[in-house]
């Protein structure tokens, strides 16, 4: 006989209701992978990366309890940044969640970080979780929550909201790990350990 406790059971999120966004979709590519600056034909865009990690949250969260809804559900799908928050407060989210990933000219920087917003009670925490989750599930490199004034997907919600940005498509070798499913799976248990830490403190 085993004893065993269900993951359904443990930390269950019944009730509470998540919006999960996943970044750009549509014409809005997002950022582009670092092996398409020589190749065009081969390159990756940053829409299709995220909105694979989204559906893998979504099914989590969903397994879990919560009410679900996502600002998009295919590739090919535009919704303006402000259009996003708006329908995550008609939705009356207990959290945002916003996934992107990252650019920068330098090919060799790795690493996870969690943006926030500012007079948004518990998104720094949960930014702090977030980045920390991800860092080790992704085994890459923590570089921490940042508050940004700046992001109209963040500026438009009235509530707990994050945007993270789960590694860089300019390094090659996270380029190439994050058309795996692995990737994209891990990326989404971070962040659902973070909101499940975030909300039920286990
Ligand atoms: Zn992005």
């Amino acid at each position: 006989m085993a004893f065993y406790i269900s993951p359904r059971v443990f930390g269950r999120l019944d009730g509470y209701k998540i919006f999960v966004d996943a970044g750009h979709g549509g014409d809005n590519l997002g950022t582009t992978g670092y092996h398409g600056i020589f190749a065009p034909e081969d390159n990756v865009f940053e829409k299709e990366i995220n909105i694979e990690i989204a559906w893998e949250l979504y099914y989590l969260l969903v397994q879990a309890g919560a009410i679900v809804k996502m600002s998009r559900s295919s590739n090919d799908q535009f919704v303006a940044n402000v259009e996003r928050g708006l329908e995550a407060n008609r939705f009356n989210a207990d959290i945002f969640v916003s996934i992107h990933n990252n650019a920068t000219d330098e090919p060799a920087v790795v690493g996870t970080e969690v943006l926030y917003p500012p007079n948004r009670a518990g998104s720094e925490r949960l930014a702090i979780i977030m980045s920390e989750y991800l860092a080790i599930k992704l085994q890459t490199e923590n570089r921490g929550a940042k508050l940004r004034d700046n992001l109209a997907v963040l500026n438009s919600t009235d509530m707990v909201s994050v945007l993270c940005e789960c590694n860089f498509l300019t390094n090659p070798r996270w380029e190439e790990k994050m058309m795996s499913f692995n990737y994209q799976k891990y990326a989404a248990e971070g962040i659902f350990l973070a909101i499940r830490r975030f909300l039920r403190g286990g």
